[in-house]
């Protein structure tokens, strides 16, 4: 399907719109003729009434179901496969909270189309065949580590497959072969910088210039923060392993929202009550179908995600549809005295705050039957002055601004730096004590 030469797809990334739509008409009908040879969609399009012939277009996908995390799990362990099980190269499963996993195949061409969607999202940032490139992302059934590293070997970057965490080691790597790109959650790089600063280090003598930050969830203070801090570019990365993993969607150099790759996901923004499309440019839920993948195509998979698409044309003149930096998971939005409150709101306020280190937690506990929020946060090594009088001043500012953000007073708990416990992976950032 994909050229052998077209090594990270250009072909795909510089379509124009029309060709795009064309494209992704004809991706659909194949990707659903494709699901319908699982046992799970055969099943489920007969129940449904659906002729897989009429779909015709891209117009026709509204009429198809949703597939849900938990179909994914009824579907376990391989009722959505749909190619003879020698035809597997590689499996991976997501990171599940609670009972089973649910499990991923690929095809070689699965597994080459994802390497190319990687390659072409890290080239677009930047990233060239000369760069030398850290990947502080766990391996294994975790998509973050495979599929970042085959993606920058594909680019042709020499790839360190340092993996998470012993951040002693990934200093010293990253110094001794002059590392210029580095993938890391966003909470990752920050404890790093943190490490730094405190022996004393700055994080700018890495000479780093490029780094992709992805798999949590993160503002817009903290990437600021970050490239302040190394003084390099950082790229929000977005992926989930039911859609492959990393590779989904990517900034450009302007850095004003990531590019969908369209051509291998069609997407929708669905309002999670009433399941129905929202007006262009509304928040809502992330609904993506995959166009060209063989072993296991989901069809209006609801990835739980709030954000909504960006309209107007972008200046680096890439036609493939613009998302919003995510406003949270549906999954993670906590509701405090019934209020609304999504994680992110809390980190954006924090991260104003130059006193402030990036390691903050969230307990909730009920006291007198009313839900309690505590925000434990640390002092930064720089920006202090010790004085008990400033920090109280200093605390006081920031439950003031906190209650103009969420709408309550929360507890404000400001620790040593290095109090919390460091995140080497995907941050806890919540831990809900409520009875
Ligand atoms: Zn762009």
């Amino acid at each position: 399907m994909s050229d052998p030469k077209d090594r990270i797809g250009a072909k795909y990334e510089w379509m124009g719109r029309d060709e795009l739509t064309a494209f992704q008409s004809q991706a659909l009908r194949q990707s659903v003729t494709q699901a319908a040879k699982s046992p799970y969609y055969s099943r489920i399009f007969t129940q449904a009434d659906i002729d897989v012939d009429s779909i015709v277009g891209i117009e026709d996908v509204t009429r198809l179901p949703f597939t849900t995390k938990d179909d994914l799990r009824f579907s376990y362990p391989n009722t959505m496969l749909t190619v003879e099980p020698e035809q597997v190269v590689r499996m991976h499963t997501s990171s599940g909270t609670t009972g089973k996993p649910t499990a991923i195949f690929h095809t070689q061409e699965d597994v080459d189309n994802w390497a190319e969607l990687m390659a072409r999202s890290l080239a677009m940032g930047g990233a060239t065949p000369k760069d030398v490139f850290q990947n502080m992302s766990g391996y294994g059934l975790f998509t973050g580590g495979l599929g970042l590293h085959y993606g920058a070997e594909r680019l042709g970057m020499w790839v360190i497959p340092a993996g998470a965490g012993n951040t002693a080691r990934q200093i010293l790597l990253i110094r001794d072969f002059h590392v210029t790109v580095i993938h890391a959650t966003p909470s990752y790089a920050m404890h790093v910088a943190e490490r730094m600063l405190q022996e004393g280090e700055d994080p700018k003598s890495l000479n780093i210039k490029m780094a992709a930050l992805g798999a949590e969830p993160y503002t817009e203070e903290l990437r600021l923060k970050l490239q302040d801090l190394y003084g390099f570019k950082a790229f929000n990365s977005y992926g989930l392993s039911e859609m492959n993993g990393p590779g989904v969607a990517f900034e450009c150099p302007y850095q004003n929202g990531l590019h969908v790759w369209e051509d291998s996901y069609l997407v929708e923004i669905i309002n999670p009550e009433t399941l129905q499309p929202v007006a262009d440019g509304e928040v809502g839920e992330l609904v993506l179908t995959t166009l060209r993948r063989t072993a296991m195509p989901i069809i209006r998979y609801r990835t739980r995600d709030l954000t909504r698409k960006i309209t107007a044309d972008c200046p680096c003149g890439r036609k493939h549809v613009r998302l919003s930096r995510f406003v949270g998971r549906s999954d993670d939005m906590l509701i405090i005295r019934g209020v609304n409150v999504f994680p992110s709101q809390v980190e954006e306020v924090i991260m104003r705050h130059e006193w402030l280190g990036g390691n903050y937690v969230i307990t909730l506990t009920t006291k007198e039957a009313l839900d309690q929020m505590t925000v434990k946060v640390e002092i930064a090594k720089s920006g202090f002055d010790g004085s008990m009088l400033t920090l109280r001043r200093l605390r006081d500012e920031l439950q003031r601004e906190l209650k103009e953000q969420i709408g309550f007073t929360a507890e404000i708990d400001v620790l040593e730096p290095g109090s919390l416990p460091a995140s080497e992976g995907k941050a806890k950032r919540v831990i809900d004590e409520r009875d």
